[in-house]
């Protein structure tokens, strides 16, 4: 693997290349929000709805790759200006179709041009603690990687995006300026609906959660700090060759997983009101798009199983559902989309750069991508500024078990950097409450910057509907209803958490006491006579619940059988006790009974959507999706049985699917886990 040759040429400070420079100082963003587009409070600090900004879309054609196809065909794909182009319509030979972009790279454009013209303005956004991303898309082959990561003689976006970032943070967090600020990185891979840490390939497939505020998570993922380009290449180079090595190995992997390189700017303000941001940069490459190409009047069309690339997939369904303003977007049915919920009607100022080729046989995935491509112009986001108070510049609160931190918040929880001197570096325990009065009583003596610094915190206390207690020129009484207001919230919070805790008791006594009721109900099953002086013992969850539904409904058909033999149900005698019930007893539905249950089970293997399959037992998302994959190639299921041909699924499990499923469609119960 080589090593980016950025470092040693001339330029500004911190080794940055000439052609690499930081933002030039008259770098103007604005033109890439719609009007009013700025900064706002975070998700929970303002009622105000973020302004939008739509996704913004670019185009690159790549050169023909030899001199020979060049000469002898014609480019399927013409430059109109910067940001139009045509293709060829091979239906109509006289016509061309015409796209328009936020921008079109031609065939001679430079690396510089793509990352100066469409990357470079978003990065600014990352110190506003706002979220960014860029994807670039397109077939194999087509110059993703090119783009992205491109080669010695010609970096790509990420190389010159990090230059550009560690020169920011480093300026921007330079001795005397209120802010301080780290970067960290993560790099993934999602390969077949799993996300692999290519910092850490040992850790296995990763989950994506979401926190209570929205933020999208990976616990455990590895978060490496870098200060310098170099510490970057030192993780991310091994990192790449890692997935290159897999790629020869495991037949073209690369094209078929999504290179995920996750930059986190996270800022600390050193003066009080103490606030921090956290912006987040994804820079993708993506799979190769030519999976899904074939797109047609009943939707798109799918290979055989085992080569759907279900994110991929998913993305497009994403992208439609956001560009047609559905209610619903399918961002939970792949792991790309969870990946990319703030990027794509989220939260970040996003860019999608479609990378294509010039040559016939690309002809079709060049027009899908652009149709792709095009389509995904209509998103709109709403990036805001993801800002919050240091967690020692309030009063201790522990964090709600609903949080599941990833490395960064864990780290945050740890240990905040803590100003009581100026000094940047002192790093300490969040303070007490008891501690917090003393900070306030040094109040009088701070600096003017400082005691603006507070006044802004006055204000966003007030935004935030504390009722504002004025920290500045305030007698002690004030300050003191200040900290006895946090610490009744504290107390607020105790109080709740007992409430929850009595509620939870409640459920579990009343479900202590549910057997006792079944024994008495009429439903319960009956002793044999050679049982009779044993004692009863509740049946399993599983095996009772069905039954007594269908009893209530059809109680005529419900036999049962015990080892075989056969014994239809007396309710008259359901008070007397049954030894070890749930290993005697079995269930026999009548076939009238069966057969309805098939029908509805065929009927939701044939019409449901994903969520409704899901909602079966035994059917996670990923069967959700082969099975949908299958019907789209093959049409509906005859036969509930049919499943076993769905790759990815055996006879057992379908025998097991048919057990846990039937029953309870039978009886008319709702599966849905809602
Ligand atoms: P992808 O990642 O989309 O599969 P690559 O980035 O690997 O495609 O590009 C395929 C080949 O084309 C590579 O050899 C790459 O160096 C070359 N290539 C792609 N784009 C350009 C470009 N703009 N200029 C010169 N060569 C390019
Ligand atoms: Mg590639």
């Amino acid at each position: 693997m080589f090593r980016f040759p950025l470092r040693g040429i001339p330029g500004p400070p911190g080794n940055v290349g000439s052609h690499f420079s930081v933002l030039p100082p008259k770098f103007n963003t604005e033109n890439w929000s719609l009007p009013g587009a700025g900064r706002c409070l975070s998700k929970g600090g303002s009622s105000r709805r973020p302004p939008p900004a739509r996704v913004r879309v670019a185009v690159r054609l790549r050169p023909f790759m030899d001199e020979e196809t060049k000469a002898s065909e014609p480019s399927c794909v013409r430059g109109i200006d910067s940001c139009s182009l045509e293709v060829a319509n091979w239906k109509k030979y006289q016509e061309t179709l015409k796209y328009q972009f936020d921008a079109f790279y031609g065939e001679k454009s430079t690396q510089q041009d793509i990352y100066v013209g469409s990357v470079q303005p978003i990065l600014r956004h990352l110190l506003e603690g706002q979220n960014a991303s860029v994807l670039a898309y397109g077939p194999t082959g087509a110059g993703k990687t090119h783009t992205m990561l491109g080669s010695p003689e010609q970096p790509g976006v990420i190389p010159r995006a990090l230059m550009d970032l560690l020169q920011l943070t480093r300026e921007e967090s330079a001795e005397g300026r209120p802010w301080d600020l780290s970067v960290t990185m993560s790099y993934l891979e999602i390969y077949q609906e799993k996300v692999l840490d290519l910092l850490d390939p040992a850790s296995g497939d990763l989950v994506i959660r979401e926190d209570c505020r929205g933020n999208i998570l990976i616990p455990g993922l590895t978060q490496k700090p870098i200060a310098s380009f170099s510490d970057f290449e030192q993780h991310f180079l091994p990192a790449s060759r890692n997935r290159s090595v897999g790629a020869t190995r495991l037949n073209q992997r690369s094209s078929r997983s999504h290179a995920v390189l996750l930059v986190k700017v996270d800022q600390r303000e050193r003066l009080a009101p103490f606030r921090q941001r956290e912006g987040k940069l994804y820079l993708i490459d993506l799979a190769g798009s030519e999976d899904n190409r074939r797109t047609g009047n009943q939707g798109i069309r799918l290979k055989e199983s085992g080569a759907i690339n279900s994110s991929l997939f998913v993305l497009g369904k994403v992208v439609d559902a956001l560009s047609q303003g559905l209610p619903r977007i399918p961002y939970r049915d792949s792991k790309l989309t969870r990946l990319l919920q703030d990027s794509l009607g989220g939260s970040a100022h996003s860019i999608i750069i479609a990378n294509i080729a010039p040559e016939r046989r690309f002809y079709q995935d060049t027009i899908s991508a652009l149709n792709f491509t095009a389509r995904s112009k209509e998103v709109i986001n709403r990036p805001f500024t993801n800002e919050s108070l240091q967690p020692h510049a309030l009063a201790p609160v522990k964090p709600s078990q609903k949080e599941l931190p990833g490395p960064s918040e864990a780290k945050k929880a740890k240990g905040p950097e803590q100003e009581s001197t100026g000094s940047p570096a002192s790093v300490t325990a969040p303070a007490p409450a008891s501690e917090k009065l003393s900070l306030l009583g040094k109040l009088c003596s701070m600096d003017p910057a400082t005691m603006e610094s507070l006044l802004s915190l006055d204000r966003l206390l007030g935004s935030q509907g504390s009722h504002g207690t004025p920290l500045l020129n305030t007698p002690k009484r004030e300050r003191m209803a200040l900290i006895k207001t946090v610490e009744e919230k504290n107390l607020e919070i105790e109080r709740l958490k007992m409430k929850q805790k009595e509620l939870e008791a409640k459920v579990l006594a009343q479900e202590a006491q549910d057997p006792k009721d079944k024994e008495n109900s009429p439903t319960v099953l009956q002793p044999l006579p050679s049982c009779t002086d044993t004692v009863a013992k509740p049946l399993r969850k599983a095996v009772v619940m069905p039954l007594q539904l269908v009893q209530k409904q059809a109680e005529s058909k419900i036999h049962i059988l015990k080892r075989g033999h056969k014994r239809k149900l007396e309710p008259s005698i359901a008070s007397k006790p049954v030894e070890k019930a749930e290993d005697c007893w079995e269930l026999q539905i009548s076939p009238e009974l069966l057969a309805h249950g098939r029908k509805k089970l065929l009927d939701l293997l044939n019409e449901g959507s994903v969520r409704d399959l899901r909602s079966l037992h035994l059917i996670g998302q990923k069967k959700a999706q082969l099975i949908m994959g299958w019907r789209e190639l093959h049409g509906p299921f005859s036969k509930v049985e049919d499943l076993e041909q769905v790759e990815g699924i055996s006879g057992k499990q379908v025998e097991s699917f048919l057990k846990a499923n039937l029953l309870g469609l039978a009886a008319g119960q709702n599966c849905d886990p809602s």
